[in-house]
């Protein structure tokens, strides 16, 4: 049975987070702490011990690490999450504590997808006219006002919480989380009468389905670039390798953990 020696941190709000979380949580002598953004009302609670609000920047966060004995942290916050990521590496340098990132590899297009790709919301918003009027925009509530300029077109915005104003002048909202089935897409898509997608590429299953859908009906889906991640950090694309990694740095003891301890993945031996 694997085991584990000290204070894990695992930075969340994303489904690798919480899978991390429920794998590592049963360890017996491990401590594993999630720290949650705080800006959904009703998150999905992982298993462990669980924090919430910002930590006021890198200095009082490497504070946090030292005065929590950290011994790892694992920043698995979502890949368009810039500023905690960044403010993560620096924390962590600072206190001489190892970080990991655990980022789920982005979306790759394949034959009959119509994809162009942007740069930033803004670049996103510049690509819409030349694309179609009615947009269906699943970027998150956060900075649509890189589109609230566009008053020629109509958008359905899709979010978990409400946006934060400035919108696009017709602007429908629909607040829903996913994860989301391929049917489920098509209908909306269809019902709405799209003429085109905008997405992050957050990558992983849970919202992809829109993407297949907008391939099924031949839409243009205007997909937003991730940002760098900091420098230097070791990144690693699943929770089995995030879980081998803290073997590695001597949280975890040696060992494979079985079929069905990793939520939705095969276990971590060959
Ligand atoms: P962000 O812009 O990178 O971070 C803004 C500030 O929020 C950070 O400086 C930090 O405050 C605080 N923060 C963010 N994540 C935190 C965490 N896990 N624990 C403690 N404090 C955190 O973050 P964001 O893009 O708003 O994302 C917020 C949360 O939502 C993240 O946990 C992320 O995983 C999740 N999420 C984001 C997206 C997205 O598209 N951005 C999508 C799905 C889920 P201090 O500087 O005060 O420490």
């Amino acid at each position: 049975m694997i085991t584990g020696t000290g204070h894990v941190l695992i930075l969340g709000g994303t489904t690798e987070a919480r899978q991390l979380a429920r794998t590592l949580a049963p360890v017996p002598l491990l401590r594993v702490t999630t720290s949650l953004a705080g800006r959904v009302t009703q998150p999905r609670m992982p298993d462990g011990e669980i924090r919430v609000g910002g930590f006021g920047g890198p200095g009082p966060m490497a504070a946090w690490l030292s005065e929590q004995e950290v011994a790892a942290v694992i920043d698995a916050t979502h890949p368009f999450a810039a500023l905690i990521s960044a403010n993560a590496a620096t924390a962590a340098a600072a206190a001489g504590v190892p970080l990991v990132a655990l980022r789920r590899p982005g979306w790759q297009p394949g034959p009959g997808d119509r994809w162009h790709h942007a740069d930033s919301l803004d670049d996103a918003a510049a690509l819409l006219p030349g694309l179609g009027r009615r947009v269906f925009l699943t970027t998150g509530r956060l900075g649509l006002a890189a589109f609230a300029g566009l008053d020629g077109l109509d958008f359905l915005v899709r979010s978990v919480e409400p946006p934060e104003p400035p919108l696009p002048r017709r602007t429908r909202l629909l607040l829903d989380r996913g994860p989301y089935t391929v049917e489920g897409e098509r209908e909306l898509l269809r019902t709405y009468a799209a003429d085109v997608l905008v997405t992050k590429d957050s990558g992983g299953p849970a919202t992809a389905a829109k993407l297949t859908a907008a391939r099924e009906l031949g839409l243009p889906v205007v997909v937003v670039r991730r940002p760098a991640p900091p420098p230097g950090v070791r990144t690693v694309p699943d929770v089995a390798a995030a879980v081998a990694e803290l073997q590695r740095l001597g949280c975890l003891s040696p060992g494979c953990l079985s079929p069905g301890a990793i939520p939705g993945a095969a276990g971590t031996c060959p």
